[in-house]
């Protein structure tokens, strides 16, 4: 640790809140890097008794647990549940009722495509007090980490999130995607690599240009974040020929040139290896 850097919580332990027994606190990671952890998610973290976490948290943020916290990986990956949302849910009522400080974690926030809502509703029902800690992201880790601004003056006054995904596997089909196109400047895809080639050709005929630069952001915020640029008429070729890995994000839009210029990340990289 750096100098300055110890007992943090404890010099910032006034403005946080003590965890109670019985309660659950369903907290967002961020995306990625375990530095984007906030310090309301270090301190559920460093006081829960038990911790269910999904498959895309880091270990980094693990470490802050207590050594006897009970710690359960109840991770989807690929739309595949290792554990279903019932069972998410039960786990999480079952331990509060049994007095316990209960940490749902999970990775960005917990409101943005994470069924968020759905385990908050599970645990209203239920009569059991809960507390929302936001988290950054993956959509804003990711543009931040390619140095891509979403909004930029001249460029872009707004941008739309979406899931690529519905629970069939499937791109929506529900959205509108010609007002949705049309309606925001850029567009940032969740859970959208396997559904490249079926989201380009929507936006593509839902009037979005052949050329507008695409960015594929792959492990945002990780030693191996990888940013793979392309054009919307090529994207699908592209994801093929990169062979895509996930996690990744898609943005679509203008703002997508200026990773070019901001690419801070593998700017840096090199730098750190060189002083370890
Ligand atoms: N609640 C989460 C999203 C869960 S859906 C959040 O707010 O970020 C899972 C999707 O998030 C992945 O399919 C991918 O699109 C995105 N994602 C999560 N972590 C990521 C990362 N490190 N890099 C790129 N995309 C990521």
């Amino acid at each position: 640790m750096h100098s300055g850097q110890e007992d943090i919580l404890a010099r910032v332990k006034h403005c946080l809140p003590e965890f109670a027994g019985g309660s659950v606190w369903l907290c967002g990671a961020g995306a990625g890097d375990a530095g984007l952890l906030t310090l309301l998610a270090a301190n559920a973290i460093a006081q829960a008794d038990c911790i269910f976490y999904d498959a895309l948290i880091d270990a980094g943020c693990l470490a802050l647990a207590r050594a006897d916290a009970a710690l359960c990986c109840v991770g989807k990956r690929g739309g595949r549940a290792s554990v279903s949302q019932a069972e998410i849910n039960a786990a999480l009522t079952g331990a509060a009722r049994a007095g316990k400080k209960v940490l749902r974690l999970k990775g960005g926030d917990p409101f943005v495509f994470g069924r968020g809502g759905e385990e908050a509703l599970a645990l209203a029902q239920a009569g059991i007090a809960f507390r929302i800690i936001p988290g950054i992201t993956a959509a804003l880790a990711a543009a931040s980490y390619a140095g891509i601004p979403l909004s930029q003056r001249g460029m872009s006054q707004s941008f739309a999130f979406i899931t690529a995904c519905d629970e069939s596997g499937q791109l929506p089909h529900n959205i509108n995607w010609p007002a949705l196109a049309q309606g925001a400047e850029v567009l940032v895809f969740y859970m959208a690599a396997r559904q490249i080639k079926a989201l380009a050709e929507t936006l593509l005929q839902a009037g979005r240009g052949a050329d507008e630069p695409v960015a594929f952001v792959i492990n945002a915020g990780l030693a191996n974040q990888r940013v793979v640029i392309t054009g919307l008429g090529q994207a699908a070729e592209t994801a093929k020929a990169e062979v895509l890995a996930s996690p990744a994000i898609i943005i679509v839009g203008e703002v997508v040139n200026l990773h070019a210029q901001l690419d801070w990340f593998a700017a840096a990289a090199p730098k750190t290896k060189e002083r370890n």
